[in-house]
Protein backbone atom coordinates (compact mmCIF):
# COMPACT_ATOMS: atom_id res chain seq x y z
CA UNK A 1 0.00 0.00 0.00
CA UNK A 2 2.83 2.76 1.02
CA UNK A 3 4.31 1.59 -1.99
CA UNK A 4 2.02 2.48 -4.70
CA UNK A 5 1.49 5.57 -2.55
CA UNK A 6 4.98 6.46 -2.97
CA UNK A 7 4.95 5.66 -6.60
CA UNK A 8 2.06 7.74 -7.04
CA UNK A 9 3.69 10.97 -5.44
CA UNK A 10 7.06 10.12 -6.38
CA UNK A 11 6.72 8.39 -9.78
CA UNK A 12 9.86 6.56 -8.46
CA UNK A 13 9.94 3.21 -6.65
CA UNK A 14 12.39 3.89 -3.06
CA UNK A 15 13.56 0.51 -3.34
CA UNK A 16 15.46 1.10 -6.39
CA UNK A 17 17.60 3.83 -5.10
CA UNK A 18 21.20 3.76 -6.01
CA UNK A 19 22.23 5.54 -3.04
CA UNK A 20 21.78 7.89 0.10
CA UNK A 21 22.03 10.90 -1.75
CA UNK A 22 19.50 10.28 -4.56
CA UNK A 23 16.89 9.69 -1.25
CA UNK A 24 17.46 13.30 -0.47
CA UNK A 25 17.17 14.35 -4.59
CA UNK A 26 14.22 12.62 -4.47
CA UNK A 27 12.07 12.92 -0.86
CA UNK A 28 13.02 16.63 -0.61
CA UNK A 29 12.61 18.22 -4.03
CA UNK A 30 8.77 16.93 -4.01
CA UNK A 31 6.72 19.60 -3.00
CA UNK A 32 3.54 18.25 -1.11
CA UNK A 33 0.58 20.25 -1.28
CA UNK A 34 -2.58 19.73 0.46
CA UNK A 35 -3.98 16.96 -2.23
CA UNK A 36 -0.96 14.83 -1.81
CA UNK A 37 -1.37 15.14 2.21
CA UNK A 38 -4.57 14.26 1.77
CA UNK A 39 -3.75 10.61 0.10
CA UNK A 40 -1.31 9.92 3.05
CA UNK A 41 -4.16 10.97 5.48
CA UNK A 42 -6.61 8.83 3.77
CA UNK A 43 -4.42 6.30 3.34
CA UNK A 44 -3.21 6.02 7.11
CA UNK A 45 -7.29 6.61 8.22
CA UNK A 46 -8.17 3.33 6.17
CA UNK A 47 -5.95 1.41 8.47
CA UNK A 48 -5.33 0.15 11.67
CA UNK A 49 -2.42 -1.43 14.18
CA UNK A 50 -2.99 -3.97 16.86
CA UNK A 51 -1.25 -2.88 20.01
CA UNK A 52 -1.58 -4.20 23.80
CA UNK A 53 -4.37 -6.40 22.08
CA UNK A 54 -6.24 -3.18 21.11
CA UNK A 55 -6.90 -2.33 17.52
CA UNK A 56 -6.03 1.66 17.48
CA UNK A 57 -8.06 3.01 13.92
CA UNK A 58 -6.58 5.19 11.88
CA UNK A 59 -2.62 4.60 12.88
CA UNK A 60 -0.47 2.41 10.49
CA UNK A 61 2.75 0.18 11.49
CA UNK A 62 5.61 1.24 9.17
CA UNK A 63 7.44 -1.76 8.68
CA UNK A 64 11.67 -1.26 9.96
CA UNK A 65 14.27 -3.71 9.66
CA UNK A 66 14.71 -4.79 13.13
CA UNK A 67 13.20 -6.23 16.14
CA UNK A 68 11.86 -3.62 19.37
CA UNK A 69 8.97 -1.54 20.45
CA UNK A 70 7.91 1.08 17.74
CA UNK A 71 8.15 5.01 17.88
CA UNK A 72 5.16 6.70 17.14
CA UNK A 73 4.90 9.77 14.29
CA UNK A 74 1.45 12.04 14.88
CA UNK A 75 -0.01 14.05 12.58
CA UNK A 76 -2.94 16.48 12.90
CA UNK A 77 -3.34 15.79 16.62
CA UNK A 78 -5.17 19.43 15.29
CA UNK A 79 -7.37 18.27 12.20
CA UNK A 80 -6.07 21.43 10.15
CA UNK A 81 -2.20 21.06 10.78
CA UNK A 82 -1.53 19.22 7.69
CA UNK A 83 2.54 19.16 7.85
CA UNK A 84 3.23 16.15 9.66
CA UNK A 85 1.63 14.03 7.30
CA UNK A 86 5.02 14.63 5.33
CA UNK A 87 6.83 13.26 8.29
CA UNK A 88 5.08 10.53 8.23
CA UNK A 89 5.51 10.27 4.22
CA UNK A 90 9.52 10.31 5.02
CA UNK A 91 9.52 7.49 7.55
CA UNK A 92 7.43 4.90 4.39
CA UNK A 93 9.95 6.24 1.90
CA UNK A 94 12.91 5.67 3.89
CA UNK A 95 10.92 2.10 4.81
CA UNK A 96 10.82 1.77 1.24
CA UNK A 97 14.46 2.02 0.96
CA UNK A 98 15.00 -0.44 3.19
CA UNK A 99 16.61 2.70 5.48
CA UNK A 100 14.31 2.51 8.25
CA UNK A 101 15.57 0.59 11.37
CA UNK A 102 13.15 0.39 13.70
CA UNK A 103 8.88 0.16 12.96
CA UNK A 104 7.48 3.51 13.26
CA UNK A 105 3.63 4.13 14.56
CA UNK A 106 2.02 6.32 11.88
CA UNK A 107 -0.53 8.16 13.48
CA UNK A 108 -3.64 10.37 12.62
CA UNK A 109 -3.93 12.13 15.76
CA UNK A 110 -7.87 13.05 15.02
CA UNK A 111 -8.63 11.53 12.20
CA UNK A 112 -12.31 13.03 12.54
CA UNK A 113 -10.87 16.67 12.24
CA UNK A 114 -8.49 15.78 9.20
CA UNK A 115 -11.30 14.52 7.32
CA UNK A 116 -13.26 17.69 8.18
CA UNK A 117 -10.21 19.40 7.02
CA UNK A 118 -9.33 17.91 3.78
CA UNK A 119 -12.95 18.44 2.54
CA UNK A 120 -12.96 21.90 3.19
CA UNK A 121 -10.26 22.44 1.62
CA UNK A 122 -11.22 20.67 -1.60
CA UNK A 123 -14.40 22.36 -1.88
CA UNK A 124 -12.72 25.90 -1.23
CA UNK A 125 -9.07 25.48 -2.11
CA UNK A 126 -8.79 29.17 -2.29
CA UNK A 127 -10.28 30.65 0.58
CA UNK A 128 -7.33 31.50 3.39
CA UNK A 129 -6.24 28.99 6.03
CA UNK A 130 -8.26 31.06 8.32
CA UNK A 131 -11.56 29.81 7.38
CA UNK A 132 -10.49 26.27 8.09
CA UNK A 133 -9.66 27.04 11.38
CA UNK A 134 -12.46 25.54 13.14
CA UNK A 135 -11.02 21.71 11.67
CA UNK A 136 -8.09 22.29 14.45
CA UNK A 137 -10.80 20.27 16.20
CA UNK A 138 -13.37 19.68 14.19
CA UNK A 139 -17.12 20.34 14.10
CA UNK A 140 -20.44 18.56 15.09
CA UNK A 141 -23.27 18.07 12.48
CA UNK A 142 -25.14 21.31 14.46
CA UNK A 143 -21.81 23.72 13.64
CA UNK A 144 -20.03 24.05 17.22
CA UNK A 145 -16.75 23.14 18.04
CA UNK A 146 -15.79 19.60 19.95
CA UNK A 147 -13.43 19.09 22.22
CA UNK A 148 -9.42 20.24 21.17
CA UNK A 149 -7.92 16.85 20.72
CA UNK A 150 -4.93 18.65 22.94
CA UNK A 151 -6.94 19.04 25.57
CA UNK A 152 -7.51 15.62 27.38
CA UNK A 153 -9.51 15.46 30.52
CA UNK A 154 -7.06 14.33 33.54
CA UNK A 155 -9.55 11.54 34.17
CA UNK A 156 -10.15 9.96 30.44
CA UNK A 157 -9.10 6.61 30.98
CA UNK A 158 -11.93 5.61 33.24
CA UNK A 159 -14.47 8.10 31.51
CA UNK A 160 -16.79 5.71 29.16
CA UNK A 161 -15.49 6.17 26.08
CA UNK A 162 -18.69 7.10 24.40
CA UNK A 163 -17.34 10.10 22.09
CA UNK A 164 -14.80 10.50 20.13
CA UNK A 165 -12.73 12.56 21.61
CA UNK A 166 -12.48 9.91 25.02
CA UNK A 167 -12.40 7.39 22.80
CA UNK A 168 -9.15 8.83 20.96
CA UNK A 169 -7.31 9.86 23.95
CA UNK A 170 -7.79 6.73 25.02
CA UNK A 171 -6.42 5.19 21.53
CA UNK A 172 -3.45 7.47 21.40
CA UNK A 173 -2.72 6.23 25.29
CA UNK A 174 -2.54 2.50 24.40
CA UNK A 175 -0.67 3.97 21.35
CA UNK A 176 1.93 5.55 23.48
CA UNK A 177 2.16 2.84 26.46
CA UNK A 178 3.74 0.51 23.52
CA UNK A 179 6.63 2.50 22.04
CA UNK A 180 9.84 4.16 22.41
CA UNK A 181 9.20 7.86 21.48
CA UNK A 182 7.13 10.05 19.85
CA UNK A 183 7.52 13.12 17.53
CA UNK A 184 4.14 15.00 17.46
CA UNK A 185 4.21 17.57 14.64
CA UNK A 186 2.14 20.63 14.57
CA UNK A 187 1.60 23.72 12.50
CA UNK A 188 0.56 26.98 13.48
CA UNK A 189 -2.02 29.99 13.05
CA UNK A 190 1.24 32.07 12.22
CA UNK A 191 4.64 31.89 10.90
CA UNK A 192 5.93 29.54 14.39
CA UNK A 193 8.89 27.63 12.97
CA UNK A 194 9.79 25.71 16.54
CA UNK A 195 10.49 23.09 18.45
CA UNK A 196 7.65 23.45 21.58
CA UNK A 197 9.31 20.30 24.05
CA UNK A 198 11.61 17.87 24.00
CA UNK A 199 13.12 15.30 26.81
CA UNK A 200 16.93 15.34 26.10
CA UNK A 201 19.19 17.65 24.39
CA UNK A 202 20.53 15.17 22.67
CA UNK A 203 17.23 14.38 21.06
CA UNK A 204 17.73 17.96 18.68
CA UNK A 205 21.17 17.45 17.43
CA UNK A 206 21.08 18.24 13.68
CA UNK A 207 17.53 19.68 13.78
CA UNK A 208 16.84 21.90 11.15
CA UNK A 209 14.42 23.94 13.48
CA UNK A 210 16.91 25.83 15.48
CA UNK A 211 14.18 27.99 17.59
CA UNK A 212 13.74 26.40 20.43
CA UNK A 213 10.63 27.10 23.01
CA UNK A 214 11.71 26.46 26.66
CA UNK A 215 8.96 26.61 29.90
CA UNK A 216 5.83 26.44 28.01
CA UNK A 217 4.13 23.95 29.60
CA UNK A 218 4.76 25.98 33.14
CA UNK A 219 3.81 29.39 31.46
CA UNK A 220 0.63 27.87 30.11
CA UNK A 221 -0.48 26.52 33.54
CA UNK A 222 0.74 29.66 35.19
CA UNK A 223 -2.68 31.00 34.58
CA UNK A 224 -4.57 27.77 34.91
CA UNK A 225 -6.70 27.59 37.72
CA UNK A 226 -5.49 24.91 41.01
CA UNK A 227 -8.49 22.69 39.81
CA UNK A 228 -6.77 21.67 36.34
CA UNK A 229 -9.01 19.62 34.61
CA UNK A 230 -6.92 18.55 31.08
CA UNK A 231 -3.92 17.99 30.41
CA UNK A 232 -2.36 17.83 26.98
CA UNK A 233 -0.56 14.81 24.93
CA UNK A 234 2.56 15.57 25.80
CA UNK A 235 2.06 16.00 29.82
CA UNK A 236 0.05 12.45 29.52
CA UNK A 237 2.57 10.99 27.75
CA UNK A 238 6.05 12.31 29.52
CA UNK A 239 5.51 9.88 32.53
CA UNK A 240 5.53 6.87 31.03
CA UNK A 241 8.71 5.05 31.67
CA UNK A 242 8.88 3.59 27.87
CA UNK A 243 9.13 7.13 26.69
CA UNK A 244 12.91 7.31 25.88
CA UNK A 245 12.50 10.58 23.45
CA UNK A 246 9.99 12.96 23.18
CA UNK A 247 9.65 15.88 20.74
CA UNK A 248 7.13 18.35 19.74
CA UNK A 249 7.29 21.24 16.92
CA UNK A 250 5.66 23.14 15.01
CA UNK A 251 6.07 23.34 11.59
CA UNK A 252 5.37 26.71 10.23
CA UNK A 253 2.21 28.67 9.14
CA UNK A 254 -0.47 25.84 9.12
CA UNK A 255 -0.40 25.54 5.02
CA UNK A 256 2.61 27.79 4.43
CA UNK A 257 4.38 25.42 1.16
CA UNK A 258 7.56 25.24 3.46
CA UNK A 259 5.93 23.66 6.45
CA UNK A 260 5.42 19.27 5.25
CA UNK A 261 9.22 20.06 4.24
CA UNK A 262 10.13 21.13 7.76
CA UNK A 263 8.07 18.38 9.02
CA UNK A 264 9.88 15.80 6.98
CA UNK A 265 13.25 17.44 7.76
CA UNK A 266 13.19 17.64 11.05
CA UNK A 267 11.61 13.82 10.91
CA UNK A 268 14.77 12.61 9.22
CA UNK A 269 16.96 14.46 11.58
CA UNK A 270 15.38 12.95 14.66
CA UNK A 271 15.13 9.17 12.99
CA UNK A 272 19.11 9.70 12.53
CA UNK A 273 19.95 11.18 15.94
CA UNK A 274 17.94 7.81 17.42
CA UNK A 275 19.77 5.70 15.03
CA UNK A 276 16.81 4.75 13.04
CA UNK A 277 18.29 5.51 9.69
CA UNK A 278 21.61 6.01 7.75
CA UNK A 279 20.19 8.73 5.98
CA UNK A 280 21.66 11.56 6.83
CA UNK A 281 19.48 14.64 7.64
CA UNK A 282 19.39 17.97 5.59
CA UNK A 283 21.04 20.38 8.29
CA UNK A 284 24.95 19.76 8.01
CA UNK A 285 26.28 23.03 10.39
CA UNK A 286 25.56 21.54 13.59
CA UNK A 287 27.04 23.53 16.70
CA UNK A 288 24.97 23.10 19.55
CA UNK A 289 23.64 27.24 18.87
CA UNK A 290 20.16 27.14 18.89
CA UNK A 291 17.87 30.68 19.63
CA UNK A 292 16.14 29.81 23.41
CA UNK A 293 12.40 31.35 23.20
CA UNK A 294 11.82 31.19 27.32
CA UNK A 295 8.47 31.41 27.88
CA UNK A 296 6.89 33.78 30.09
CA UNK A 297 3.26 33.77 31.33
CA UNK A 298 0.45 35.20 29.00
CA UNK A 299 -0.21 38.82 28.96
CA UNK A 300 -3.31 40.69 28.56
CA UNK A 301 -3.62 44.15 27.16
CA UNK A 302 -4.35 45.60 30.82
CA UNK A 303 -0.49 44.15 31.38
CA UNK A 304 0.59 46.64 28.20
CA UNK A 305 1.75 50.12 29.30
CA UNK A 306 -1.74 52.23 28.19
CA UNK A 307 -1.35 55.38 30.35
CA UNK A 308 -4.79 57.02 31.81
CA UNK A 309 -6.70 57.95 28.50
CA UNK A 310 -8.84 54.81 27.88
CA UNK A 311 -12.66 55.45 27.53
CA UNK A 312 -15.59 53.59 28.23
CA UNK A 313 -16.62 52.71 24.85
CA UNK A 314 -12.67 52.25 23.10
CA UNK A 315 -11.95 49.55 20.78
CA UNK A 316 -8.55 48.34 21.40
CA UNK A 317 -6.76 47.03 17.56
CA UNK A 318 -3.38 45.92 17.41
CA UNK A 319 -1.64 48.59 16.03
CA UNK A 320 1.60 49.38 15.14
CA UNK A 321 2.88 53.11 14.92
CA UNK A 322 2.70 54.35 11.03
CA UNK A 323 2.80 58.15 9.31
CA UNK A 324 3.10 57.54 5.77
CA UNK A 325 1.45 55.31 3.07
CA UNK A 326 4.80 54.44 2.02
CA UNK A 327 5.38 52.75 5.29
CA UNK A 328 2.26 51.32 5.84
CA UNK A 329 2.81 47.32 6.11
CA UNK A 330 1.90 45.35 3.58
CA UNK A 331 -0.64 42.96 5.79
CA UNK A 332 -2.13 46.55 6.79
CA UNK A 333 -5.69 47.76 5.08
CA UNK A 334 -6.66 49.87 7.47
CA UNK A 335 -4.96 53.07 9.47
CA UNK A 336 -5.69 55.13 12.38
CA UNK A 337 -5.59 58.89 11.50
CA UNK A 338 -5.86 61.94 14.06
CA UNK A 339 -8.81 64.16 13.83
CA UNK A 340 -8.29 66.04 16.83
CA UNK A 341 -6.69 65.93 19.89
CA UNK A 342 -8.46 63.24 21.23
CA UNK A 343 -10.71 61.84 18.70
CA UNK A 344 -9.06 58.94 16.30
CA UNK A 345 -10.89 57.42 13.86
CA UNK A 346 -10.04 54.07 11.21
CA UNK A 347 -10.03 54.70 7.71
CA UNK A 348 -9.10 52.21 4.92
CA UNK A 349 -6.00 52.67 3.32
CA UNK A 350 -7.71 52.57 -0.13
CA UNK A 351 -10.02 56.06 1.46
CA UNK A 352 -6.76 57.66 2.79
CA UNK A 353 -5.04 57.53 -0.63
CA UNK A 354 -8.20 59.24 -2.29
CA UNK A 355 -8.68 61.59 0.71
CA UNK A 356 -6.97 60.88 4.30
CA UNK A 357 -9.47 61.86 7.23
CA UNK A 358 -7.33 63.25 9.62
CA UNK A 359 -3.16 62.80 9.53
CA UNK A 360 -1.94 59.21 9.56
CA UNK A 361 -0.84 57.75 13.16
CA UNK A 362 -0.96 53.95 12.94
CA UNK A 363 -1.56 51.16 10.82
CA UNK A 364 -3.96 48.41 11.88
CA UNK A 365 -1.62 44.85 11.75
CA UNK A 366 -1.44 41.85 13.14
CA UNK A 367 1.90 40.97 14.93
CA UNK A 368 2.82 37.51 13.60
CA UNK A 369 4.34 34.75 15.61
CA UNK A 370 7.36 35.06 17.53
CA UNK A 371 7.90 38.69 15.44
CA UNK A 372 10.36 40.92 17.72
CA UNK A 373 8.63 43.95 19.88
CA UNK A 374 11.01 46.25 21.43
CA UNK A 375 10.50 47.66 24.96
CA UNK A 376 8.26 50.74 24.61
CA UNK A 377 6.98 49.54 21.19
CA UNK A 378 3.51 51.05 20.38
CA UNK A 379 1.61 47.04 19.65
CA UNK A 380 -2.44 48.28 20.03
CA UNK A 381 -4.03 51.47 19.78
CA UNK A 382 -7.68 52.60 21.23
CA UNK A 383 -10.52 54.30 19.07
CA UNK A 384 -11.92 56.53 19.56
CA UNK A 385 -9.48 57.87 22.13
CA UNK A 386 -6.21 57.04 20.64
CA UNK A 387 -4.88 55.72 23.59
CA UNK A 388 -1.84 53.85 22.56
CA UNK A 389 -0.83 50.45 24.01
CA UNK A 390 2.89 49.54 24.66
CA UNK A 391 5.21 46.63 25.26
CA UNK A 392 6.30 46.90 28.86
CA UNK A 393 9.20 44.92 28.11
CA UNK A 394 11.05 43.63 25.32
CA UNK A 395 9.42 40.52 23.53
CA UNK A 396 8.58 38.00 21.03
CA UNK A 397 5.04 36.70 21.49
CA UNK A 398 3.79 33.15 20.99
CA UNK A 399 -0.32 32.57 20.44
CA UNK A 400 -0.74 36.05 19.39
CA UNK A 401 -3.91 38.01 19.45
CA UNK A 402 -5.93 37.55 16.76
CA UNK A 403 -7.92 39.35 14.68
CA UNK A 404 -12.10 38.91 15.28
CA UNK A 405 -12.49 39.37 11.86
CA UNK A 406 -10.84 35.82 10.66
CA UNK A 407 -11.09 33.89 13.65
CA UNK A 408 -14.79 33.53 14.81
CA UNK A 409 -15.13 30.78 15.90
CA UNK A 410 -12.52 30.04 18.83
CA UNK A 411 -12.49 33.05 21.54
CA UNK A 412 -9.21 31.14 22.98
CA UNK A 413 -7.38 33.42 20.20
CA UNK A 414 -7.59 36.51 22.22
CA UNK A 415 -10.17 38.21 19.50
CA UNK A 416 -9.37 41.99 18.65
CA UNK A 417 -10.88 44.53 18.35
CA UNK A 418 -11.27 44.65 22.05
CA UNK A 419 -13.93 46.35 24.44
CA UNK A 420 -12.35 48.62 26.23
CA UNK A 421 -13.89 46.67 29.68
CA UNK A 422 -12.19 43.84 28.19
CA UNK A 423 -8.71 44.36 28.35
CA UNK A 424 -7.46 42.64 31.10
CA UNK A 425 -10.06 39.20 30.42
CA UNK A 426 -7.85 39.11 26.59
CA UNK A 427 -5.03 37.40 25.97
CA UNK A 428 -2.29 39.59 24.27
CA UNK A 429 0.53 36.94 24.10
CA UNK A 430 2.78 34.88 26.04
CA UNK A 431 5.83 36.32 25.71
CA UNK A 432 9.16 35.23 25.53
CA UNK A 433 12.72 36.30 26.01
CA UNK A 434 14.95 35.47 23.65
CA UNK A 435 18.46 34.64 23.97
CA UNK A 436 21.24 32.22 22.65
CA UNK A 437 20.85 28.49 23.65
CA UNK A 438 23.98 26.18 23.89
CA UNK A 439 23.04 22.67 23.64
CA UNK A 440 25.45 20.14 24.34
CA UNK A 441 24.09 16.45 22.78
CA UNK A 442 25.53 14.11 24.91
CA UNK A 443 23.69 11.15 25.67
CA UNK A 444 20.88 11.71 28.13
CA UNK A 445 21.54 14.93 28.54
ZN1 LIG B 1 -1.47 21.98 16.93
Amino acid sequence: MNQKLLRDLFNHDFSELANDAQFHALFFTRILGAHELRLICDSICAQSVTLGGKTIPAAHLIKGKNAGAPYAIIAQLHGNEPAGLAGILLAMALSEAGKLERDIVAVIGNPLAAGQYFEAYEKNPHARQETRDAYRCGLSPEGTLYPDMNRIPVDFLTREPNDHHTRRAQELYTICQHIEGILDIHSARGNMLCITDHKHDSELKDSPIRNLLTGLAEAISAHASATVTVKTLKTIVSPLPNIQSQVGIEAGRHEAPEAPYNAASFTLSWLHTLGLTTIAPTFTRENGQFNGYHVRPRITYADLNYGTTLRAHDQVFMAKSCHALASVPERSELVVVKQSEDIYAIQSVADFTRKPAGTMEYAIYQYDEMEAIAKDQVVAVAVPSGTVFTAPFAFSGIFVSKSAALYDKDPSVGPWPVHADHISAIKFCYPCDVAPLTLSFSAKN
